[in-house]
């Protein structure tokens, strides 16, 4: 089942590297030339050491040509063996004491620090430079100790060809043209880890608006601003619910984003100053079709999940990106609501299901990896959104979100590691949730296969739910324990009774005072599991007529399409023809497409005539 394991043999677990100093400030005064593509200047650390008697700071320095090194102003003597930096202290220092370390430098970078023009292929190209320091290639454009383990406050002073703009993370403090050169000053006072350290070089047009009293700004290609204020449009709205949700407002003082060429990714958070890739831009027509708030509310999270707290090395990683994921959840349920918002699950259950049965089976938090981009996986996204869902529907919202609260005031401007959150879980609910951590992200890898049965006995007035786990019990799956509940639809109201499931086969008999017409394991699909459902056809009947939850009418759809037969395929049509969400109607649609008899074709070819849903229309045609 399992292609291969995640890491190559003997690859020796990964540790956090150790702090010899602790940097308390990064001062970046850089030249970058777009057309040489080349970038030189001066980092100054202003840092002190912390064990006694240290005399020697080794810093992350690739491909980059070292002048000079000084401390507190005096040349001292350094190593640079074209990867690290060892830089020899006079003398010892005191703990306390801070050390001024400036080095100057210059290089070519081959990555981290990005230079786009126009060439034979691509004329109308712009000129921009950009910057991708995650997950280990600031050291390429400057020399750092390039970890997320370590946090500081960062100012960048760039020199650009007079045309330029050039944006940073912070504030823009001094902005001054001198003949044919332009000087930005930009200044974080907020610490972070160096990875989240950018910088964008361009002709860029902001446009600028506002949220509470933050300054919010988008940044384009001169002439693209109106893609830009329509792609981006809804930040402030982002800003609020993140800042009211999680329970910490916006940690910085303003939220930039930037639309470059050929980013290598979708976007990166870059603290208080987010990247984002231009093909992304949208113009009206694809404004009708479709929306990039996923990827904007994602990077957006970020600057609480990932910049304020971090992920203590890439191992830990899903403490970033879980979060950054499940946030777009959190968006488009407020924004579309919890059906819409129910579609994303399905969409990361079936990535993480696709790479555990074809790639590897991993814990989502792991020492053990080859390179840290390898940790960016399904796994890690897809997997890690779902299992916070699942801990959110386990705690209920006051609990989680409480937790959160609690979690990112402890742990602010600090680095984090999957016990962390745990702890601050327990500490903010009282429960220990360290079962729940150990088989879902820590210690056990894998998912529960779960096979369940309900029928209902009229003359006892019992519903009996029979669930199985039937995934092999081996290397790293575990059996799970699982909370979660079976909803019955008596009369005109929902009843959820709860169950938990921690043996490989449960019998739960139910005491009903009427007979159900619907009855839902694991109502809104909460569980992350491969799922057979048995049940009476009349009960998927009435469900995909009428479950509460898009997603188990959705459910209903998918089941009652698998049966074929007249009487199915009526309940599908009429559920094409009337559910009141588009994907419940889709859902039906692609039912009826494996049903193939002539009715279903004219059903749906009825459908697609009254369809105004863009995306119903692309699952019915
Ligand atoms: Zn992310």
């Amino acid at each position: 089942m399992t292609a291969r394991e995640f890491a190559l043999p003997g690859t020796r677990p990964k540790f956090a590297p150790d702090r010899v100093v602790d940097i308390h400030h990064i001062t970046l005064e850089i030249d970058v030339d777009p057309q040489a593509r080349k970038v030189e200047g001066t980092v100054t650390l202003r840092a002190a050491v912390i064990a006694p008697n240290t005399r020697t700071i080794e810093l992350d320095a690739v491909e980059l040509q070292i002048d000079s090194v000084t401390v507190g102003g005096t040349p001292v003597t350094f190593r640079h063996d074209g990867k690290k930096l060892r830089v020899e202290l006079p003398a010892p220092h005191a703990t306390a004491a801070e050390l001024v370390i400036a080095i100057r430098y210059r290089g070519a970078p081959r990555r981290g620090l990005y230079f786009i023009a126009p060439d034979e292929g691509y004329p109308d190209k712009p000129v921009q430079v950009w910057t991708q320091g995650q997950d280990e290639d600031s050291r390429y454009w400057f020399p750092c100790f390039d970890a997320p383990n370590e946090k500081a406050t960062s100012e960048l002073i760039v020199t650009v060809p007079a045309g330029l703009f050039a944006l940073s993370n912070g504030t823009l403090v001094d902005d001054r043209t001198d003949g044919a050169k332009r000087t930005l000053h930009w200044r974080l006072d907020v610490p972070h880890s160096c990875y989240l350290i950018t910088l964008a070089i361009g002709d860029f047009a902001a446009v600028e608006t506002s949220w509470r009293d933050t300054p919010v700004v988008y940044y384009a290609q001169r002439g693209r601003e109106a893609e830009a204020e329509r792609t981006l449009a809804r930040t402030p709205e982002m800003l609020e619910l993140f800042s009211t949700q999680f329970g910490v407002a916006y940690p910085y003082p303003r939220y930039a984003q930037v639309f470059v060429a050929d980013f290598i990714f979708g976007g990166m958070e870059n603290t208080s100053a987010t990247t984002l890739t231009d093909t992304v831009l949208m113009d009206e027509r694809a404004a009708l079709d479709y929306d990039v708030d996923s990827l904007v509310a994602h990077e957006l999270a970020h600057q609480w999940f990932g910049d304020l707290v971090t992920c203590r090395d890439w191992g830990e990683g899903w403490l970033n990106e879980g979060f950054a994921t499940y946030s777009e959840y959190l968006w488009r349920e407020r924004h579309e609501g919890r059906d819409a918002a129910d579609l994303e699950l399905e969409e990361w259950a079936d990535c993480y299901f696709g790479e555990d049965s074809r790639r590897y089976r991993r814990t989502i938090a792991t020492k053990l990896y080859d390179e840290p981009i390898d940790i960016f996986d399904h796994h890690l996204y897809d997997k890690g959104g779902r299992v916070l869902h699942m801990l959110r529907h386990f705690l209920g919202d006051d609990q989680f979100f409480g937790a959160l609260r609690h979690y990112l005031g402890k742990h602010k401007h600090g680095v984090v590691e999957s016990r962390d959150l745990a702890r601050a879980f327990e500490d903010a609910t009282g429960k220990n949730v360290d079962w729940f951590f150990s088989q879902w992200v820590i210690d056990s890898a894998g998912h529960p296969e779960l096979e369940v049965s309900v029928r209902w006995d009229a003359e006892r007035g019992i519903a009996t739910v029979t669930v199985e786990q039937t995934q092999k019990v081996e290397g790293r799956t575990p059996l799970f324990r699982i909370p979660t509940s079976v909803r019955f639809r008596v009369g005109e109201r929902d009843h959820d009774h709860p169950v938990e499931l921690v043996d490989p086969k449960h019998v739960f008999h139910i005491r009903l005072d009427a007979e159900p017409t619907q009855m839902i394991f694991d109502p809104g699909r909460v569980i992350l599991a491969g799922m057979k459902v048995d049940k009476p056809e009349d009960v998927w009947w009435a469900e995909l007529q009428g479950a509460t939850l898009a997603i188990d009418r959705s459910s209903a759809a998918q089941a009652i399409g698998k049966r074929g037969g007249p009487h199915n395929e009526r309940a599908l049509g009429e559920a094409l023809a009337g559910d009141e969400f588009w994907a419940v109607r889709g859902a039906a649609a692609q039912g009826l497409a494996i049903v193939r008899t002539t009715m279903a074709r004219d059903r749906l070819i009825t459908a697609l005539g009254a369809e105004t849903h863009p995306r119903a229309r692309r699952m019915i045609a």
